[in-house]
This record gives C-alpha cells, structure tokens and sequence, in this order.
C-alpha cells in the first residue's frame, strides 16, 4: 500500500468508534502527519454495547470498551478536539467547530454516526422519557431504575429489545409498545420475531403489539404512555427506541452526495475524492449486498480500518460480509451476511427450544443467518455453524433447504 507517511493534516470528524479505529489504523499503517479527531462526547472513543446490557445494569465498566487506552492519542501524537463541526467548507477544505475554530484538512473522514430518531408527540420532552445513544443518557436512565417501578419501552429493534430486557433484569415492570407484531420483525422476519417475543414474554414483558405511543402525560414528570388505541399505561420513565438516522447535518449546503447517509464507494471515499466515510453514517457499495448502510459495531471497526488505508492509498475494496450480535436475557443472538427481502426462511435447530440456526434464501441464493443460542460467533469460532454459514453467503452458494435443516449436513459440504 502506498503509504503518505507525511503530509495531512487527516482529519477525523466524529469520535466514535468508525473514529477512533480510524485514528489507530492510520498511526498503525505508518502516517506521520497532523491527525486531529473531532467530536463532542466526553468520553473517549469506546464501543456502545454495554449501554444497553451491561453498562446498564451495572454489571461492568467502560473501560474495556475503550478503542485505545486513555494515553494512546497523547502518545501517538492525535489532537483530541472536543467540539462539534457546524460548518464544512469543501472549496477551502475546511471545518468549522460550534468553538469558533476552523481547522483544515487534506483529507476529511466522516464518522459523524447516527442520531435516535425522536418520537414527535406531546410530552415526549417531559423528564423520565429518554433516548439511549450517550453515555450520558445511559446514566440518566440508570438514575431513574427503581425495582419495581414500572417502565414504557417504545419500539422493539435491538436497543428497545436490549433494554427492555435490562430493566426487567433490574426488577422493573415492563411494558413495550411497538407498531408491528412482535420484536426484530423486520430485520428478522416474522417466525424469528415471534420467538423473540416468547423469550420477552416468558420474562414477564407485556408486549402492546400493533399500536404506538401517541401522547406521553404528566405534571411535571412523565406519568403515563398513552396509545393510538387508547391505552393508557403509567409509568415512572420512559424509554423512546424508534432507531436511529445517519448524522449528515454537516453535510447541508455541500456537493458531498447523501442519500440514507454519506454515499462511499467501495473504498469509503465520497464524490468528493479527499472526503470519505465509515460507519453508521456510511452507505457503502458492498460487493455482495450492494448499496448498504448498517448499523453495527463490527462494521463501524472494520469499516473505520479500511476507509483510514484508503486514505493512505489502498485500493482494496471494503468487502466485510457483515456480522452482528446482540445479548437479551441469557440469549446470544448473531447475525451473519445481510439480506432485507428474502423468500424462503429455514430452520436447523428449533424455535420451540429457542435454539437454532435460521436461513435466509433469496431466490434460492443464501443471503444472511441467524444464530440463536447456537452455531457460535461467526467471527471468533471459525468450525461453528454461523462460521460455515457466512462461507456459503461469500461464495453465493444455493444450498438445498432440506439440507440446511438437517442437523447431519456439513454446511462446509453443501
Ligand atoms: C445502546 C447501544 C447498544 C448497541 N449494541 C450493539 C450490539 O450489541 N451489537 C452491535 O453490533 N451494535 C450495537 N450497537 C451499534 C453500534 O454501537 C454502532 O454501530 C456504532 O456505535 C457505530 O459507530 P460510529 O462510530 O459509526 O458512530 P457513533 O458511535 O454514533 O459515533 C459518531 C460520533 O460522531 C459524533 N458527531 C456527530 N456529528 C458530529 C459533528 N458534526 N461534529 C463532530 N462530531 C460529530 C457523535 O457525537 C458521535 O460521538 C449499539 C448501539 C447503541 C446505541
């Protein structure tokens, strides 16, 4: 790879982690230059995770989370700049900070992630209804978990489901509310959704299906959710998961091209050649998949890596066929490949005892695999099943359905 072991200034906006891997990789692959990594968190750059498991419950600290340890960025020479860009001027390759100071770039990576998206109804500003992004806000709903309080969880994607299963785990009475019916349907599909929704159930969670929060009430708190259907339901907090949008305010007024995020190509680079972007806020040409924009943590590590070498100058594209986790109760659920539509949905295990692996075909070529509570990490445990699934994904293969089900097939034969 040619390496610009000089030159600069690179600057990073947003400190997250598609940021602060990004500031690793280009230390690591020999850049010399000014580095300098912009964003408005206190914390440095760590991974969100324990926010809605862990963290939450107060189980473990962040400090493992850490992308590089707090003396990394003094050491290795990266300006930490904390403040966020209100401005970007691509004439003058330049941004410009909410602090007054304008700091200029050769190369510009964006990072800027994703903001939760804000359910527009009365009452959602009262106190004890909150969003989980920040650490901040994380702390804030720690601060407001009593046992045996009562809490509204709306929505039921990943965060809704990862923290309405932590406030159960911290003995509050949950009630969530969520438009289809049942958690995860859409990125999973009905039959893994109603699964999802058993384990929820069973762990005492009242799931309000097909119906959504229209009003929150209270003097001068929150005291109650009420619904479309009108339901009344009281509670001490609140906690709004309706998914996130990509972060490309910075973007208003520029010629950098966004559509459901900063638009990259397979290097990660914008229309603009010396701008370019990873993570959330990146929607990304992905070789197998396409046009994509994801919002994982694996993809933010993988992807913040390449897009600081094609900074540097590699020419290799970004193919990571992506992965995801996420922890509910006891439960370990992982994601292999990545697929919107499919056509047929096979099981190897079973949905009765919550432990299988799922199929996801598209026309007969197998897309993306679930895993629950079985087929292991399809990162960390290369002879799993979910490892063997995500081979098939790459090559494109069109396995036969019955022989995904059956439990005596090899997947590494099919
Ligand atoms: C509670 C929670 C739990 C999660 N759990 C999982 C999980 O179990 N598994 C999984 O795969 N994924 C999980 N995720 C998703 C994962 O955390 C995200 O995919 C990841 O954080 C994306 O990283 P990023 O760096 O792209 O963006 P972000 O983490 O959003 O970081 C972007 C940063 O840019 C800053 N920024 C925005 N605009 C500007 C600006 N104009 N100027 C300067 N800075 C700016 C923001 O303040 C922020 O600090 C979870 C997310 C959350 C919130």
């Amino acid at each position: 790879m040619a390496k610009a072991r000089e030159g600069g200034p690179i600057v990073v906006l947003g400190s997250g982690m598609a940021g602060g891997v990004a500031v690793k990789t280009l230390r690591e692959e020999g850049y010399g230059g000014r580095l300098v990594l912009i964003g408005p968190e206190p914390t440095l750059p760590f991974g969100r995770p324990p926010l809605s498991k862990t963290y939450l419950r107060g189980e473990e600290q962040l400090s493992g989370w850490l992308v590089n340890p707090p003396g990394w960025y003094a050491e290795n020479d990266v300006e930490l700049v904390a403040a966020t860009a209100i401005r970007l001027d691509t004439a003058a390759r330049r941004v410009e900070l909410d602090s007054g100071e304008a700091v200029g770039y050769a190369k510009l990576l964006l990072t800027t992630g994703g903001r939760n998206r804000r359910l527009e109804v009365a009452g959602a500003g009262l106190a004890g209804v909150h969003q989980l992004r920040t650490v901040a806000e994380c702390d804030s709903i720690k601060n407001a978990v009593r046992a045996g309080g009562r809490a509204v969880v709306v929505g039921m994607g990943f965060i809704g489901s990862e923290v309405a299963a932590s406030l159960r785990q911290l003995g509050m009475e949950v009630i969530a509310v969520l438009p289809g019916g049942a958690p995860l349907e859409t990125v999973l599909g009905a039959e893994m959704a109603e699964v999802m929704a058993g384990i929820h159930r069973d762990a005492g969670i009242e799931l309000i299906t097909q119906d959504q929060v229209v009003r929150f009430e209270g003097a001068a708190r929150v005291e109650r959710a009420v619904t479309k259907i009108g339901r009344r339901l009281d509670c001490d907090l609140a906690v709004v998961a309706v998914g996130i949008q990509a972060d490309v305010e910075i973007l208003k007024g520029t010629e950098v091209a966004v559509d459901n995020g900063v638009v990259v190509d397979a290097r990660c680079q914008t229309n603009i050649s010396e701008i370019f972007a990873a993570g959330d806020v990146a929607n990304h040409l992905h070789p197998l998949f396409g046009r994509i924009r994801v919002e994982h943590y694996n993809n933010a590590e993988k992807q913040g890596a390449a897009a600081a070498r094609s900074i540097l100058g590699s020419t290799a594209g970004y193919g990571y066929l992506h992965t995801f986790w996420s922890d509910q109760y006891e439960h370990k659920l992982e994601y292999v490949g990545h697929v919107r539509r499919w056509d047929e949905f096979v099981v190897r295990g079973s949905t009765r005892n919550r432990k299988l692996v799922g199929f996801y075909l598209a026309e007969g070529v197998l897309r993306a695999a679930v895993g629950l509570d079985r087929g292991g990490d399809p990162e960390l445990d290369e002879h799993g099943e979910m490892a063997a699934a995500g081979r098939l994904i790459a090559r494109g293969a069109r396995p036969s359905p019955a022989a995904l089900a059956d439990d005596d097939q090899d997947l590494d034969r099919l």
